[in-house]
């Protein structure tokens, strides 16, 4: 059965933070006021739209902003709103900063329908937590996550890399820590320089440098392989694609199809250890059949033939796929 998420998009009403890279507004293309009516609204619509197809399970997501530091009575309105259609969906999960955690509002969440809670933890580098005006240190995710365990539910952390004054090594340690909290479920982001932020300001003086997208795209995939050795679940490679979004882009490694890339690196990089352990002398001139299961095809041949064509360039192999 298909899981589907109902997106219900909080805008910054509910952060009073300014962190450097986060422009709410950009990334949630909503600037109209939401309402506990709105969202009964669009969840019953969501809802509508996902029974005419048949068969599905979903689950009411609230993302986009700050949930747990939304007015307290807004939040108990919303989660209440979610009750009334707590027998056609799975639960609710939502997504907060990790000092927005407390004793009182784990009680809060409990008495609802809320089943998982992803915190936005982006570096676990105190330093980097610092420049990027997060406004916590990396205690305050240790500190929520496991409150948020021991109440028994479902976690799920977030992070960014090459944040402003982070390093492959620094990110690669993130994603040490975050597997030492042993999530439920991970979101992997390349930061990205939108407009109106502090981070363009930096961008713009020259203190601040992107990665490129492909030096994004190989972090990624070796991150997202350290995260599958251990079996946490990763479920969201890059940044949501939308028009609005992306002109609101101002540098940094944006791809429509981010995970995609990220899935052909892995490949990549799995045939290339293969093809230089069998020796690459030896295979010149020859077709490399590599054994993958059908839906992995395209990632074997890569984006527009992208490892096809570097291992003919580099090696002058011929990968073929024989899918299972
Ligand atoms: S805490 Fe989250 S929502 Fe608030 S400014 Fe920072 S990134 Fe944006």
């Amino acid at each position: 059965m298909k899981k589907h998420n109902i997106p219900i998009f909080i805008p910054h009403v509910g952060c009073p933070n300014d962190c450097a890279f986060c422009n709410q507004h950009s990334i949630t293309n909503r600037a109209s006021e939401v309402t506990p009516e709105s969202v009964r609204t669009e969840i019953a619509e969501s809802l509508k739209t996902l029974e005419k197809k048949g068969n599905f399970s979903a689950e009411i997501a609230f993302f986009g902003g700050s949930f747990t530091g939304i007015d307290i009575e807004l939040q108990r309105a919303f989660l209440e709103v979610a009750d009334e259609f707590s027998d056609r969906v799975d639960g609710v999960r939502l997504s907060t900063r990790p000092d927005y955690i407390s004793p009182e509002i784990l009680d809060l969440l409990e008495t609802h329908n809320v089943r998982t809670i992803e915190l936005g933890v982006q570096s676990t580098d105190d330093g980097v937590l610092l420049a990027n005006r997060r406004g916590h240190t990396a205690d305050a995710v240790c500190r929520a996550a496991e409150l948020i365990k021991s109440c028994g539910f479902s976690l799920g952390l977030q992070m960014m890399l090459g944040m402003y004054g982070s390093n492959p090594k620094l990110d690669v340690k993130t994603a040490e820590d975050i597997i030492a909290l042993a999530p439920d479920c991970v979101r992997i982001y390349p930061t990205v320089v939108l407009k109106d932020t502090y981070l363009e300001e930096l961008y713009r003086a020259g203190k601040y440098v992107p990665y490129s997208l492909d030096e994004a795209v190989a972090l990624a995939a070796k991150i997202l392989e350290m995260f599958r050795e251990k079996s946490i679940s990763v479920i969201r490679i890059g940044l949501h694609s939308s028009e609005a979004m992306q002109s609101d882009i101002a540098a940094g490694p944006f791809h429509p199809a981010f995970g995609e890339l990220v899935e052909n690196r892995i490949w990549r990089e799995k045939i290339e250890r293969e093809i230089i352990s069998l020796g690459a002398e030896r295979l010149r001139g020859k077709d490399f059949i590599v054994r993958a299961e059908k839906g992995d095809t395209s990632k074997v041949i890569g984006q527009n033939r992208s490892n096809a064509k570097y291992f003919k360039e580099k090696y002058q192999v011929a990968i073929k796929v024989s899918a299972d």
